[in-house]
């Protein structure tokens, strides 16, 4: 089947055309980044107006690159939520608006789903999976029975990891997006700083907002001590602390539910050091097969989108033509 899928939850206009799940026809991403960076992050209102303005060439080059007409389309597929109100009320238009001129089935789907079938282009998911959901808004467990079955086995109490990211990396002075900037200056840093490592009353949780303040607490000691800090020091020494804690509960996660497969999902799973740190530790666990995305759909793209769609449509799971954007869409609805 082919599925034209479209994603706009945040701050990328994209749209894909897959086939029969895996093969990727086309994948069209407009990304924003250069516009939000001036603010040193996503404005939503400036989202919104981007998306309105690139959502039709985005779909149009879909097509056309694939070298298909809507004639050829077997559902839409489209991110109905979470992310941005605006940002994804333009996707679930556009999405409505084909379905109902071309007389087209409608998928809604959760973006954290298409992050997690993203690892469909790598390798034959295999059941029961875990999956480490590291993203711009959620750091969670997420157990799968089976296909498309999901059990939130542990979440973030405060903030996301990539948020923890791009916070420390603004208190560093380097640009937004800070994930990939830290990532890169964390390369040159060694260990010279402590910084607490996160607790939580549940043992698959997490946090990060106690380790984000002992960075800018950090900074201002030395500041008010008249030194200057390392940033390198002292953004390896956030990172280390930050991607031990995903690492370990997702270690322990392993032991507890022993599942077949664990896939790694969201935008900082294009982090190198925590590819690594998830090879060394997961990757060498027995009876556990470890994958991991290439980069390119780490980050938010239609592809994977495309890849859930799929399932998706296989299962039915289709929606109204009165159907709209759900911002704190749940993933098991
Ligand atoms: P969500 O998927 O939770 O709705 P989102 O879609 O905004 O959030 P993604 O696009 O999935 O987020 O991921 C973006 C996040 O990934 C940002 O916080 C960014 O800093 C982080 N990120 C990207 N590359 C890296 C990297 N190499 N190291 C660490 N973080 C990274
Ligand atoms: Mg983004
Ligand atoms: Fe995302």
């Amino acid at each position: 089947e082919i599925i034209l899928a479209i994603e706009s939850s945040c701050d990328e206009t994209a749209c894909s055309i897959i086939k029969d799940g895996k093969e990727i026809c086309s994948n069209v991403v407009s990304s924003q980044i250069n516009v939000h960076k001036k603010y040193g992050g996503v404005v939503p209102e400036v989202a919104s107006r981007i998306h309105v303005e690139n959502i039709s060439v985005v779909i149009d080059e879909a097509l056309k690159t694939a070298g298909i007409t809507m004639n050829d389309v077997d559902a839409i597929a489209f991110t109905q939520g979470p992310g941005l109100i605006g940002s994804l009320h333009v996707g679930v238009q556009a999405a409505k608006t084909l379905a109902w001129a071309f007389n087209k089935p409608l998928v809604p789907l959760h973006h954290i789903i298409g992050h997690i079938y993203a690892n469909g282009f790598v390798d034959e998911l295999v059941f029961p999976l875990l999956a480490l959901v590291v993203s711009g808004g959620h750091t969670e467990l997420v157990y799968m029975k089976d296909e498309w079955s999901f059990d939130i086995l542990g979440t973030t109490q405060d903030d996301a990891i990539g948020e923890a990211y791009d916070k420390v990396a603004r208190v560093l002075g380097l640009p937004y997006p800070g994930g990939p900037a830290i990532d890169k200056l964390a390369k040159e840093g060694k260990a010279h700083y402590i910084l607490p490592t996160p607790k939580t009353e549940k043992e698959l949780d997490f946090s990060f907002s106690g380790l984000k303040s002992a960075v800018l607490q950090l900074i201002q000691r030395e500041e008010k001590k008249g030194e200057t800090i390392v940033p390198a020091d002292l953004a390896y020494c956030f990172q280390e602390t930050a991607l031990d804690t995903l690492v370990n509960k997702t270690e322990k996660a392993v032991h507890e539910f022993k599942p077949k497969q664990v896939v790694l999902a969201g935008g900082v799973a294009a982090n190198s050091r925590l590819r690594e740190k998830m090879t060394e530790t997961i990757g060498a666990i027995e009876g556990v097969h470890l994958t991991i995305p290439p980069l390119w759909c780490c980050t938010d793209n239609a592809a994977m989108m495309g890849a859930a769609g799929s399932v998706a449509y296989r299962h039915k799971l289709f929606g109204a033509l009165d159907c709209s954007a759900n911002p704190c869409k749940e993933i098991d609805c």
